[in-house]
């Protein structure tokens, strides 16, 4: 193998520069080219490819975001639209492909690999909500930018003894909800994976105000219900006023953290590794502290689980 790609596809997550940079280095080192792909998959179909060098990646390893950009597209997930990007991408004489992102976007790695063109995914998402792995690039700034929001709240809320209600991202994985919740000391977290019972959030406020603590904090992952529809409920149930605050595209972008870092440059490594070494149709995953490689498939059937322990232990701690 002599020149490979890598893109970034879905939503961006802080680490994508971090892996963008372990990709190209680790090529260039290995003795191999390296083409960015702008934009995605809209890129991969259009053949717009920027040859990387060392440089290209200087300077971004605490960048949020993705240099390269990232893109959803539609056609891509056509046979044509996948046809069309291994023509591009044959033209340019690539030969292997990383693609940085979600579930989504591993739909159409493995469709890519299916059809015989060598393509390994790395995961990158703040949501954590991807299968074949405990740990996507992006989660660990996204809890850090999240609890520093919940921190700064909490001081308004306890000074004017407000119930301040705070929604974050999560449609089908409550992990940002569950940790930020847990390690903010928040009274109530909503999340997908555990029934979700109005009672329960009511009688956390009442057995607080009943021993003087007139401040409360609810974190609600987005995929359960919004602040607001929550916020009309605790006025009709509890005549009680809150202050609703989504915290929506802020936990998306920043600076990687120290272990995002860490882990984007250890994944995307290993991906051009495993280029090299002639895999092809296998994610990058982490799983008990090691690098694991599950095939898209059996990625694909593995659904991500919350661990549930900590939801239990987050409930016992702030009675
Ligand atoms: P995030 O978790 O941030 O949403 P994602 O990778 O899951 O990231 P998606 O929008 O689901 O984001 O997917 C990104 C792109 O991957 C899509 O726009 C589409 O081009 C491609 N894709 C998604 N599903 C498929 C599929 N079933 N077959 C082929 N390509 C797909």
């Amino acid at each position: 193998m002599k020149r490979i790609a890598v893109l970034t596809s879905g939503g961006d997550a802080p680490g994508m520069n971090a892996a963008i940079r372990a990709v190209v280095r680790r090529g260039i080192d290995k003795g191999l080219e390296v083409y960015g792909v702008r934009h995605g998959y809209v890129g991969l179909m259009e053949g717009d490819f920027i040859k990387m060098e060392l440089g290209s990646v200087g300077d971004i390893i605490h960048r949020g975001g993705t240099i390269l950009r990232s893109a959803r597209s539609e056609e891509f997930k056509t046979a044509e639209g996948q046809q069309k990007a291994i023509k591009k991408m044959k033209e340019a004489k690539i030969e292997g492909l990383v693609v940085i992102g979600g579930d989504g976007s591993f739909m159409g790695a493995g469709k890519l690999s299916a059809q015989g063109f060598p393509t390994i995914g790395v995961p990158g998402t703040i949501d954590n909500d991807i299968s074949g792995t405990d740990y996507s690039i992006g989660f660990d700034t996204a809890v850090n930018t999240v609890i520093e929001a919940i921190d700064k709240i909490r001081d308004t809320a306890y000074s004017h003894e407000r119930i301040c209600i705070v929604e974050v991202m999560g449609r089908n994985a409550g992990d940002i909800a569950l940790w930020t919740g847990l390690t903010s000391g928040a009274e109530s977290i909503i999340i997908p994976e555990a029934s979700y019972d109005f009672d329960d959030v009511m009688n956390r406020i009442r057995n607080g105000q009943e021993r003087g603590k007139m401040h409360n904090i609810i974190v609600v992952a987005e995929g359960v219900c919004s602040g607001e529809e929550l916020k009309k409920e605790v006025k009709e149930k509890l005549k009680l006023d809150t202050n609703v605050i989504v915290l929506g595209y802020l936990q998306r972008g920043g600076s990687p953290t120290a272990y995002d870092r860490m882990m984007a440059s250890r994944m995307g490594g290993n991906a051009v590794d495993l280029l090299i070494h002639g895999e092809k149709g296998v994610m990058v995953g982490w799983k008990k502290g090691q690098l694991v490689h599950p095939t898209f498939e059996e990625a694909a059937r593995e659904k991500h689980a919350i661990n549930l322990d900590d939801y239990n232990l987050a409930r016992s701690l702030s009675i």
